[in-house]
């Protein structure tokens, strides 16, 4: 890694820090009961509608385990190149609030399912590793509605019990924009893996995010805030931003920084002091006699393993090495399980790298235009090739391709029956091109002479003159042989 390109560092009065983060981030599991019960885990649901005795933890009420949650948890634990434990076990959290009537938080301590790990960056001055430390699962809470009613607070309890992956990553993150490189590079893996969609409106991603900075030199990590509960993005990236500074602040004036949990005023833009850290003995954590312990055969990972998409790293190499991509052209390309598909049919069928550029420009900036996802995109992979393939050949410029690009949105139809229905074919006969260009020449003399004796700017008029007879449709590059020649003449 090119460290002098890297300068994410905070001034202060009197020293230059470095900022310390780490990311506790909470993916809900891919799944369509919870983690211990049959209920269904739709999002936006009438409020507890989906809630059995289980999540509302009657008395004598017992879990059972989701096999399908521990497979996904696996398997994102192996998209994260991680070490998988054989043995694992549940733990109960123990804490009160309203929206947990358990009482309690069926999570994992000191064995989770997934240990060390690690996750690639692609930043503008090389890669960077990310350590992962950890993944577990556990069981979302119920939610607190506070802006009903005035004077009452309601609990939904839809969530209650749904499936989350907590993954922990090393405190490797060094700037708020390694951070959104991590969380995106998180979700694409894990959209890949389907194992969990990544959706932060709905919920499905959300971070505590541990800040902490350190002079300029300095080997031993400052002390510590945690961020609760942020999710966006944007958001991380803003509240990162104002705890360093004000951390920086705090030391510049030779005070102590107190290891607290608090919290992200979206509307102000600052972090608040909730509560005082608590230490893990706080929760009196101990194993959840209602579940055994974990215990699984390899063979059920090694078959995990076999059925694993190709995940984004390697298909990054793979674009680079078949399509001739270069780097930042895969990394888009890769972006998304469908954008890959798209491109890869596209590209099969085309010029791979012309249709690259298609894909990059004039599409993504149309669906990004519609709000459309590619999966909706109203030009169909099979279409795009057609359309480069006809620019490819020279039927068409690639001024008439946006042309046709532009009926396509519209219509939906093949570039072929567009290009054919309106007469779009580019003029490519060199004989009839010849014979325009000659009228031109004959009607033009005089400038034809002044471009001789030197004003070569006029080349350009002469050109404009046969697009303008032709309609636009002349090969442009045939048009320019031609014309050297004949004005030489
Ligand atoms: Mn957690």
């Amino acid at each position: 890694m090119n460290k002098d390109k890297f300068d994410y560092f905070i001034k202060g009065e009197k020293n230059q820090y470095e900022v310390i983060i780490g990311l506790e981030v909470h993916a809900q599991v891919s799944s369509n009961s919870k983690l211990f019960s049959g209920s269904a885990t739709k999002f936006g649901a009438e409020p507890n509608s989906q809630v059995s005795l289980i999540d509302s933890a009657f008395p004598g009420m017992l879990p059972v385990i989701n096999k399908e949650c521990i497979n996904q948890a696996i398997r994102t634990g192996l998209g994260l190149n991680a070490k998988i434990n054989n043995y694992s076990v549940f733990d109960r959290k123990n804490y009160f609030y309203a929206d947990l009537p358990q009482g309690y938080q069926i999570s994992q301590y000191k064995n989770p399912i997934v240990g060390e790990g690690k996750v690639l960056l692609d930043m503008p001055y090389g890669s960077k590793e990310i350590g992962i430390e950890r993944l577990h699962l556990e069981q979302d809470a119920g939610k607190s509605i506070h802006d009903i009613d005035p004077s009452n607070t309601f609990v939904d309890l839809n969530r209650s019990g749904i499936a989350l992956m907590e993954i922990v990553s090393k405190p490797d993150l060094r700037s708020p924009e390694e951070v959104n490189a991590y969380i995106k590079k998180l979700r694409t893996i894990m959209r890949y893996l389907g194992t969990c969609d990544g959706n932060m409106q709905e919920g499905s991603l959300r971070a505590d995010v541990n800040v902490s900075v350190r002079k300029v030199g300095d080997k031993k990590y400052g002390t510590r805030c945690e961020i609760k509960n942020v999710n966006s993005i944007k958001f991380m990236q803003m509240a990162i931003e104002y705890e360093a500074r004000r951390q920086v602040e705090l030391i510049d004036k030779g005070k102590e920084i107190s290891q607290e949990t608090r919290l992200f005023d979206v509307k102000k833009n600052e972090t608040r002091s909730m509560r005082s850290k608590e230490d893990a003995h706080d929760y009196r954590y101990f194993p959840d006699p209602d579940l055994l312990p974990l215990n699984f055969d390899k063979k059920l990972v090694e078959d995990l393993k076999k059925s694993l998409p190709e995940l984004p790293d390697k298909k990054k190499e793979r674009f680079i090495k078949d399509y001739g991509l270069n780097s930042y052209e895969a990394n888009v390309l890769v972006s998304e399980k469908e954008i890959s598909d798209y491109y890869e049919e596209a590209a099969k069928a085309s010029d791979q790298k012309l249709a690259a550029t298609w894909m990059m420009g004039d599409l993504f900036a149309m669906l990004n235009d519609k709000g459309l996802d590619i999966s909706k995109s109203p030009i169909s992979a099979k279409n795009l090739a057609e359309l480069v393939q006809s620019i490819k050949s020279g039927e068409i410029s690639g001024r008439i391709a946006k042309e046709v690009f532009e009926i396509m949105i519209v219509s939906g139809e093949n570039p072929r029956k567009i290009i054919d229905t309106k007469g779009m074919k580019q003029q490519s006969d060199p004989k009839e091109l010849e014979k325009m260009i000659n009228e031109i020449i004959n009607k033009n003399k005089d400038k034809v002479t002044q471009y001789k004796a030197g004003k070569e700017k006029l080349f350009g008029f002469f050109v404009g003159q046969v697009m303008k007879i032709s309609g636009g449709k002349a090969n442009p590059q045939l048009v320019n042989e031609i014309l050297k020649k004949l004005l030489k003449g």
